[in-house]
């Protein structure tokens, strides 16, 4: 299964991502992920994209594109892959569809996680990561056990350096304008999916397999 999920920040596509990479045995090809393994290695590529990203912008589709095809070129796609946060531009649905018809393996479906403008706020100022287990937390919506297990154990709850409120009104403001007309992108190629992800994890998980089928 090939599928691209679309979605503002903070619509849960990691998440569920992880969930479906875990069931089915396909990877999760996380843009976001890769330019941080970047940036954490201190690249000179990894220094230009962090501030791309701290401001909340997109990197040049031509850079994606480069990432994306090595990516995808891996053996572990050749089963299937869910890619989260590509494509992002009308440019990069355009590379990914010429890049998978020259590997003659065409996307089977693009899936939107769709939630209001107000859930997603609420999502990415309070997202927290702990820091000894790596578990994706919320400190709106975790429980307060949860927060504390991590706490308790010694962990951190880190957040995002681009889980700011200026940043994350950019990144929304990037996605309206340069990601959602990808929605109609998808649709009029008849293989759109929407799934509402407003609810719990469990929840939306079962909405998104559901439209799978
Ligand atoms: P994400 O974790 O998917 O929210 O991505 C974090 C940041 O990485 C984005 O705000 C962009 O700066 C950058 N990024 C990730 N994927 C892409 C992409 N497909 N095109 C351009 N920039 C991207």
């Amino acid at each position: 299964m090939r599928i691209v999920l679309l979605g503002a920040p903070g619509s849960g596509k990691g998440t569920q991502a992880k969930n479906l990479m875990a069931e089915r045995n396909i990877p999760q090809i996380s843009t976001g992920d890769m330019l941080r393994a970047a940036v954490a290695a201190g690249t000179r590529f990894g220094v230009k994209a962090k501030a791309i990203m701290d401001a909340g912008n997109l990197v040049s589709d031509d850079i994606m594109l480069g990432i994306i095809s090595e990516r995808l070129a891996e053996a572990d796609g050749s089963e299937g892959f869910i890619l989260d946060g590509f494509p992002r531009t009308e440019q990069q649905a355009l590379d990914l569809a010429e890049l998978l018809d020259e590997m003659r393996t065409p996307l089977d479906a693009a899936v939107l996680m769709d939630v209001d403008f107000d859930i997603l706020m609420k999502r990415l100022t309070g997202r927290r990561t702990c820091s000894l287990t790596g578990k994706l937390l919320n400190v709106h919506f975790s429980s307060q056990q949860e927060l504390d297990d991590c706490v308790n154990a010694g962990g951190e709850l880190l957040q995002r350096e681009d889980d700011n409120e200026d940043v994350i009104r950019n990144r929304l403001d990037v996605y309206r304008t340069q990601t959602e007309p990808l929605i109609g992108f998808y649709r009029k190629r008849g293989m759109l999916r929407t799934v509402n992800a407003d609810g719990s994890i469990d929840d939306v998980y079962e909405r998104f397999t559901a439209a799978l089928q």
